[in-house]
């Protein structure tokens, strides 16, 4: 099977990487295919099974965990576990696409462990603490609880950055959304 490229991006919650991520994907030239994570967590807002996650219970979860069916996998949060199936990545090349994650930071950087030369994997750096907590605030998808045990892990997640292929400041979005271009055309490309 032809294997494509893998684009990673990792940042703290809130950071907007989803927002980056979700243009890219509205690119059709950069022939990208969003890998659908699995999660124990519950669906928030709108969300759709088998479109932004493949919902499972945690039983389900743990099941392909003993299965060794995970590239990676992280409890990102207590009991809130996250994984990209080898299958789906599979699935994508598959398709002559090139696959694009929206993981957290330490899947992101196992994910460049194992395939060094194939991967892109760039960390979103948010402005500020403060600034997270405003956003997160703002997207009004979880409770206070919640939105503080993100921000927890936040500072630990920024400490990563450096290990990441680059970082892309999104202090303004139109400009990270270019710069995000850019990186991706190139990486494709070379
Ligand atoms: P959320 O609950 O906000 O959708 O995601 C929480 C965190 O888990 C985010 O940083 C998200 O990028 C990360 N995440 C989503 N899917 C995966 C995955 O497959 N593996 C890992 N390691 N993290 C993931």
């Amino acid at each position: 099977m032809k294997q494509g490229k893998l684009i990673v991006f990792s940042a703290p919650s809130g950071s907007g990487k989803t927002t980056i991520v979700r243009h890219l994907l509205s690119k059709e030239e950069l022939n990208l295919e969003f890998s659908i994570s699995c999660t124990s967590r519950a669906p928030r807002g709108e969300e759709v099974n088998g479109k932004d996650y493949y919902f499972l219970s945690l039983h389900d979860f743990k099941q392909h965990i003993k299965d060794g069916d995970f590239l990676e996998w992280e409890e990102v949060y207590r009991d809130n576990f996250y994984g990209t199936l080898k299958a789906e990545v599979e699935r994508i090349w598959a398709l002559g696409k090139h696959v694009i994650f929206d993981i957290d930071v330490a899947g992101g950087l196992r994910i460049k462990k194992k395939f060094p030369e194939q991967t892109l994997a760039v960390f979103v750096k948010p402005p500020s603490i403060d600034e997270l907590k405003i956003r997160l605030k703002q997207r009004k998808t979880e409770s206070e609880d919640k939105i503080n045990m993100r921000i927890a892990k936040a500072s630990v997640e920024l400490a990563t950055a450096p290990q990441f292929d680059t970082i892309i400041k999104n202090y303004e979005l139109e400009v990270a959304l270019k710069e995000a271009e850019e990186l991706v055309t190139n990486f494709i490309n070379s």
